[in-house]
């Protein structure tokens, strides 16, 4: 269902979209399938409920906001089985989506009643300078479905606490999930127009978010491609954006490491989601004198991993989405193996007799080199390449040698050089001797073509207020 002005609706012209559970391959639902016409509607219902929402006060609306975490939570189990149903991860991991996606209405819940502004000490005595901050509008919201449920929440809370309304446009997989969080804000006692859920051809739609001119926002999550064009089409009418885009974390690891650490940490960074996380390692990077004793471990590690149905409590890595995401990992594998890459473990598609869904094996490839794919490229599934290096310079140019900035990851003993690293890297997000730097603390974003602005954090609501400056002159 959409849900545009405070109701349930179908799409006008009764289109519907089937979803399908990627590691089954079998169909669990079908939703409204709409187009610009609703999206349309539903700015302009946007538009008219931010007339009265703007004037609310951020102790109401924090109050509002608690009430949505508390439902997610109380729904916690049901949605997390949405989660895994509709995109495949295992269901422990889903259900610590839950926990960060509540989390993050909790924050931006309490962020609302921080929103203060500043006084400026003025040249003259008879003016009094102010910088007020105001919402900005309609925001429009493009989700991905790696993370069908802290994404939305990431851009709909600090939305909503900032004293926004929202147009969201999910993921055409995971529609599902998107609507459970709606359920979540219509209980909650939302009003009408707040917040409102378009689904539907991302083209059509995006097309009608960035040229509308009542759309003051747009903030996407997903590919550098798409992030890329919706800059430009935004450009026209001059909306304030926020990207968070793609990744190609380095993981690189000094002689003095903790080895077992950097193991576990190697593991865990690149194969949670399956290897489908903007943060994940894309790059290990091994100093040369333990790098045949780390991609053993590693690889042994890799292929304990428990690979199959994201439902059974007892697996780790799901299927890939699609059969595209499939091909996309196996040409990495396949060119990496053509540039005399050898394979530690993996390296080929995973069958199951009893489900045909896209899975692939975690796959850790030795002796790689500058001419693969996957030195260049994001790969987004379950293979990590390792690289060896001989000097701290060497590894900070080869970390940096690309247009992607937003996560890395280094491990060492040594203070001053984990001090080095971390203002070395060119990265928004550095993690040290640490594969788990995301909280709802953090402010979360990349540099260079890995995105704009920042999300959670104290930081995450400054991305929909306006700063207006106000001179009085007192005369
Ligand atoms: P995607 O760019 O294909 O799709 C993301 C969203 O954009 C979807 O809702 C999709 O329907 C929509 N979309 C696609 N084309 C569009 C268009 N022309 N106009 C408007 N909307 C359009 O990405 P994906 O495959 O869903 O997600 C994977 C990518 O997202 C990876 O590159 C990953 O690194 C990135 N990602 C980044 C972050 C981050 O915070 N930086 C987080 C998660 C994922």
């Amino acid at each position: 269902m959409l849900y545009i002005n405070g109701e349930w609706r179908h799409s006008l012209s009764g289109n519907t979209l089937d979803i399908y559970n990627p590691a089954t391959g079998e169909k669990i639902s079908n939703v409204a399938y709409c187009g610009k016409e609703e999206t349309r509607e539903a700015i302009e219902k946007a538009h008219d409920a931010f007339q009265t929402w703007k004037q609310t006060t951020g102790q109401e609306r924090a109050q509002l906001l608690k009430k949505v975490a508390d439902l997610i939570r109380e729904n916690g189990e049901e949605i997390a089985q949405t989660i895994t149903k509709e995109m495949g991860k295992p269901i422990t991991e889903a259900r610590r989506e839950i926990i960060s996606g509540s989390n993050y209405v909790e924050w931006f819940a309490e962020e609302a009643k921080r929103i203060y502004g500043e006084t400026i000490p003025a040249p003259q005595i008879d003016k009094h300078l102010m910088l007020v901050q105001q919402p900005i509008g309609v925001v429009g919201a493009i989700t991905p479905w790696n993370y069908p449920l802290s994404m939305v929440t990431r851009k709909i809370a600090p939305a909503l606490a900032a004293g926004c309304t929202v147009v969201l446009k999910p993921a055409p997989s995971t529609p599902l999930t998107a609507i459970k969080v709606f359920e979540c804000f219509y209980k909650a006692g939302l009003p009408k127009g707040v917040v409102n859920l378009v689904i539907g051809p991302a083209e059509e739609i995006g097309a009608e978010l960035t040229s509308n001119p009542l759309v003051r926002k747009i903030t996407f999550t997903g590919s550098t491609t798409v992030g890329k064009k919706l800059i430009r089409d935004s450009a026209d009418t001059v909306k304030k954006i926020s990207m968070e885009l793609g990744g190609h974390a380095p993981f690189i690891v000094f002689e003095d490491a903790n080895m077992d650490a950097a193991v576990e940490g190697a593991i865990s960074t690149k194969f949670v989601n399956n290897g489908q996380t903007c943060i994940c390692t894309n790059r290990i990077y091994v100093a040369e004198e333990i790098a045949e004793e780390f991609g053993e471990k590693l690889a042994a590690k890799a292929l304990q991993l428990i690979v199959g149905n994201g439902l059974n409590e007892s697996t780790q890595v799901g299927p890939l989405i699609n059969e595209q995401a499939l091909k996309k990992v196996d040409s990495h594998v396949k060119d990496a193996i053509a540039h005399n890459g050898e394979i530690l473990c993996g390296g080929e598609r995973m069958e199951f007799s009893n489900l045909n869904g896209c899975f692939y094996k975690p796959t850790v490839i030795n002796h790689a080199n500058d001419r693969m794919k996957i030195a260049q490229e994001e790969t987004f599934g379950p293979v990590v390449p390792i690289f060896t290096f001989k000097s701290e310079g060497e590894v900070i140019e080869k970390a940096n040698n690309t247009n992607y900035g937003l996560a890395a990851y280094c491990y060492t003993s040594d203070l001053g050089r984990g001090l080095r690293m971390m203002r070395e890297l060119d990265y928004g997000i550095v993690g040290i001797n640490d594969p788990a730097p995301i909280v709802t603390q953090s402010p979360f974003g990349g540099l260079k073509e890995s995105g704009i602005g920042k999300e959670g954090g104290k930081q995450g609501i400054q991305e929909y207020l306006e700063k207006k400056f106000v001179s009085i002159l007192i005369g």
